[in-house]
């Protein structure tokens, strides 16, 4: 999805070596994410356009973080999520082939960064209001903090893969514990 790949451009290196990256601030990353996601944007972000998106990005951010603690979304947050979809107006269009389904699809009104936040903001509310809420995530390697959605039957992702942060977390947990085993061992061992 658009809201969560976006999100995603604070990027944080899940193994715990500290480093991490503004991916905004990427060139070949931003065009992947027009690319992939259709933006209707033909430059790179100009400085201003740049804090615009970083601000978005830690109102969304904070949101996210309190939907995944279980908390309900409050009256001024979905206030400023309506005010920056208002930043990108659009308009319908019918889309009609010969023998093919007919689509009515939305297209922004005008170009720029400023209606692709309004696109961002829409596909979050698209999955506030046509999704489930309860399975928006932060990946719980303390490390990661990577935002997915859950599509899991049974609601049960804990990382964002469990291959990576969930195979290190499992390493680490069997570690502490192996550490606190060594430890009372010896507490028990006679002086
Ligand atoms: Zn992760």
């Amino acid at each position: 999805m658009l809201w969560d790949d976006f999100l995603n451009s604070e990027w944080r290196d899940w193994r715990g070596s500290g480093r991490s990256e503004d991916r905004l601030e990427r060139k070949d990353w931003v065009e992947e994410l027009i690319r992939n996601h259709r933006l209707r944007v033909s430059a790179l972000p100009t400085a201003q356009e740049m804090d615009k998106l970083r601000s978005f990005r830690s109102f969304l951010l904070g949101v996210v973080r309190s939907i995944a603690t279980g908390e309900a979304l409050h009256e001024s947050q979905v206030k400023e999520l309506n005010r920056w979809m208002e930043g990108g107006p659009l308009v319908r269009r019918l889309h009609a082939g010969m023998d093919g389904p007919m689509a009515i699809g939305y297209r922004p009104l005008e170009s720029g960064w400023q209606g692709a936040i309004a696109e961002i903001a829409g596909s979050f509310a698209v999955t506030l209001a046509e999704g489930e809420a309860s399975r928006i995530r932060i990946c719980t390697n303390p490390d990661c903090l990577w935002v997915y959605y859950d599509d899991t039957r049974n609601r049960s992702k804990r990382y964002c893969d469990e291959k990576a942060c969930g195979n290190l977390m499992k390493v680490r947990r069997f570690r502490a514990k192996k550490k606190q085993n060594d430890s009372s061992d010896k507490q028990d061992e006679p002086k």
